[in-house]
């Protein structure tokens, strides 16, 4: 019926496949039948010839990533359909036409049956960032779906995969604009105003994947002594601010950030004096400080981008959250992440368990935080769950 490709996968190794985990790994495959062609549909059997899935190939560790567990036209219809789903879970959220929030993640790869793709939305501006070479192919019938599923909210859709496609032949056009022209543009989050610039910021513009945990740091901060550690634009000193903070420090190397997040608390709060911005290496800040803070947010990049580097990621995050327990005033609260993927909740756990024990610091979980539900995680994909937080007091 098909002229698609053939992969035939070794015997015992589709049970993941049936458990719906949507990646087929290279060493998993028995046979190609057909053309192998870089980011092409291609169908997945078992070695008794029983369909299981089809998905966008890929020559690497990752081979196939699954689109459809069904026999499905990838078509028009089929973008159409899965991002309009998307669409209407952020509809169900609340965060589609709010006065309070109109920035959000609109497709989250896996946890949206759409492995490789990720679009985040700024009050009408659709950022697109690929991972997969088929999603890169698929791009037209991407943008199309978008234009049609949100309708003239839409004012520019702007491609920002320079780093996150493979290397491969073939990829040119990287980052650019799909649609309209705005390079930047003005968001509300819980009633908080940001600037984010898609084309120049870090990640997409915005780490949107916090929301709710800022809205957490705010209910901590009344009469606080608050250090924002790695504070990027300032998202959680704005909350800080807003929850009533005595004073709030931002600290980060990047000088732009740092320009950014004096910006943004200007905008939220004019005038206000509580608020310093630093640039400067976190380690070396450290370095300067004894007890000046009661509320610590550390919300360091990935420090581990692949399984290989673990273990100098593990020590990272012992390294610094040490750091952190080492100059916390008595009875100060420490907001601590990990967005490494490769890093299990268990580990970065037991890295900051090591870490308060060093600092010789007696220290209580009071919650444990994760992604929002815009950043949904396939049940049977839990490498999704990439975002860990912990709230601890330290007596
Ligand atoms: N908490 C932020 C996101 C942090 S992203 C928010 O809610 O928006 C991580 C930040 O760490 C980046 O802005 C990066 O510039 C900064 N950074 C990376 N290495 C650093 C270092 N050694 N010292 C201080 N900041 C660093």
């Amino acid at each position: 019926m098909s002229e698609r490709t053939k992969i035939v996968l070794k015997s015992g190794k589709d049970q993941s496949l049936r458990r719906f985990h949507p990646w087929v790994f290279s060493g998993a495959i028995k046979k190609i039948h057909g053309p192998e062609r870089e980011g092409d549909v291609v169908d997945i059997y078992d070695n008794k010839d029983e369909f299981l899935a089809m998905g966008h190939y890929q020559q690497g560790s990752i081979a196939v990533r699954v689109l459809s567990f069904k026999q499905v036209d990838i078509d028009q219809d089929f973008w159409d359909n899965r991002i309009l789903r998307a669409w209407k879970l952020r509809e169900k959220l609340g965060v589609v036409d709010s006065q309070e929030t109109n920035v959000f993640r609109w497709v989250n790869a896996e946890g949206d049956g759409m492995p490789g793709l990720i679009v985040d939305y700024y009050a009408g501006a659709a950022v697109v960032q690929m991972h997969s070479i088929g999603m890169f192919k698929s791009l037209e019938s991407i943008k199309a779906s978008l234009l049609k599923v949100a309708g003239d909210r839409i004012h520019t859709i702007y491609n920002k995969s320079q780093s996150t496609l493979p290397d491969k032949p073939g990829i040119t056009d990287r980052s650019g604009f799909l649609f309209g022209d705005a390079v930047q543009g003005q968001v509300k989050e819980n009633g908080f105003s940001f600037n984010v610039n898609w084309t120049e910021g870090q990640k997409t513009g915005f780490f949107i994947d916090q929301r709710e945990n800022r809205r957490m740091l705010g209910s901590w901060s009344p009469g606080r002594k608050v250090l924002n550690m790695f504070g990027y634009t300032g998202g959680f000193s704005v909350y800080a601010m807003g929850g009533g903070a005595e004073l709030v420090h931002t600290v980060d190397s990047s000088g732009k950030a740092i320009d950014l997040s004096r910006e943004n608390v200007e905008m939220n709060f004019p005038g206000s004096s509580i608020h310093e911005a630093y640039a400067v290496d976190a380690f070396s800040y450290f370095r300067e400080i004894k007890d000046q803070y009661d509320l610590i947010i550390l919300d360091p990049p990935a420090f581990a981008k692949h399984q290989n580097v673990l273990n100098n990621a593990l020590q990272g995050y012992k390294r610094l959250n040490q750091r952190a327990f080492e100059v916390i005033a008595p009875g100060g609260i420490l907001f601590t992440f990990s967005c490494s993927q490769a890093v299990s909740k268990e580990n970065f756990r037991k890295s900051v368990f090591v870490a308060a024990a060093n600092a010789r610091r007696n220290v209580r979980v009071l919650q444990q935080l994760s992604q929002p539900a815009d950043h949904p995680i396939s049940l049977y994909h839990l490498e999704g769950e990439y975002l860990k937080g912990l709230v601890l007091e330290v007596e």
